[in-house]
């Protein structure tokens, strides 16, 4: 059965014409369905016997709140939600001075491979739907009883290798008569799948684009990013560049720092050298760690004298604030262990 949250909003109109009903019920289901209402008899606006003809026909997705985390320390959320199919993944809501921000899933799993991420252990399971990528906002937000202003799609997946369902997502939760998120407040994080970075920039969306770039070149970026193989960073960076130059939008990279791997004096005067000209600027992360994985996250020091180089060649860049630490909060670890998957 069709899940109505697949359906962008033309597309649920037409479908409602279809049916042989008005044209405004559109905007009265689209309404429902944002809100969290997932049983036909609570669309209390809608008449008895179209709310039964629906019923036979069609669906509407549900998320089930499988394990929910709350920090003492920031009040950053973590849920663990189960889909229909009983696969689970995970969306963190931090709370910031201008609001709350989620960040979301685009897949079960992921096929990129990435060495030092914990989403990638077991591979990519499936794609979500549009509904489901839509569902965690919508049910966070039920939950929380408060309005999310940002969303940031870097929970597990990668957004661009499920890219038709992305756009459709990101055109439902930004329209007005729905949850009606700004563009330009949502964020994408790619790990550099070059082809979809040259398709987003044609579709006039102004969303943040930010790269995981992790390296200063390619040798490091093949031993840790196999996309790399691929993409290799010449590539990435001539995307990025068209990326800006036809969306008129900032873009940002994604440095997680490894000991001893990407972190060097060199690394960085190397990464200031590539990016600079892009004007953009650098999220650095000390590496979290992976059960599975060897990485460590150099010390305080040597994470400020990476950030010291890097600024001191012209970039600018930050040392993310870590949220959610006390409840163990890098995406991929609770799906994991609940699903004891491995390698
Ligand atoms: N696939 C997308 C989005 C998901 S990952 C992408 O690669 O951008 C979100 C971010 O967390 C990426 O920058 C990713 O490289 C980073 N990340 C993954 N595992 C990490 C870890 N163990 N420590 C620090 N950052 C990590």
């Amino acid at each position: 059965m069709i899940d109505l949250k697949d359906f962008e909003f033309y597309e649920l109109e037409e479908f409602i014409l279809g049916l042989g009903e008005k044209k405004f019920r559109t905007a009265q289901i689209f309404k429902w369905l944002h809100l969290g209402v997932t049983d036909y008899d609570e669309m209390t606006d809608i008449s008895k016997s179209f709310r039964d003809k629906l019923k036979e026909i069609s669906c509407v997705s549900t998320l089930e709140i499988e394990q929910k985390l709350v920090s003492k320390l920031d009040g950053t959320v973590k849920y663990l939600f189960r889909l229909p199919d009983g696969n689970c993944i995970e969306s963190v809501v931090m709370r910031y001075h201008h609001g709350l921000t989620i960040c979301i899933s685009s897949q079960v799993g992921c096929r990129m491979g990435c060495r030092f991420c914990a989403s990638t252990i077991g591979g990519l399971y499936r794609s979500l739907t549009a509904g489901e990528i839509l569902n965690q906002v919508i049910f966070a937000q039920k939950d929380l009883g408060e309005r999310i202003s940002n969303i940031v799609l870097m929970g597990i997946g990668e957004p661009l290798d499920n890219y038709d369902n992305v756009i459709k997502f990101l055109r439902n939760v930004n329209h007005e008569k729905g949850i009606n998120i700004g563009l330009r407040h949502i964020t994408l994080s790619t790990c550099g799948v070059v082809p979809g970075i040259y398709k987003l920039a044609e579709e006039d969306m102004p969303i943040t684009l930010t790269i995981s770039l992790h390296a200063p070149n390619d040798k490091i970026r093949d031993s840790i990013m196999p996309v790399n193989h691929k993409y290799k960073m010449d590539e990435l960076l001539k995307a990025c560049e068209h990326y800006k130059n036809t969306t008129g939008r900032r873009l940002s990279f994604e440095y997680s720092l490894i000991s001893g791997v990407n972190d060097s004096k060199e690394n960085a005067q190397e990464l200031a050298k590539k990016i600079k000209p892009l004007g953009a600027h650098v999220n650095l992360i000390p590496v979290n760690k992976v059960e599975e994985r060897e990485y460590k996250k150099g010390t305080k020091d040597e994470i400020n004298s990476f950030l010291k180089h890097l600024t001191s060649y012209g970039v600018n860049a930050t040392i993310r604030r870590e949220l959610g630490a006390d409840i163990s909060a890098s995406c991929g670890q609770l799906r994991k262990k609940s699903a004891n998957i491995s390698e």
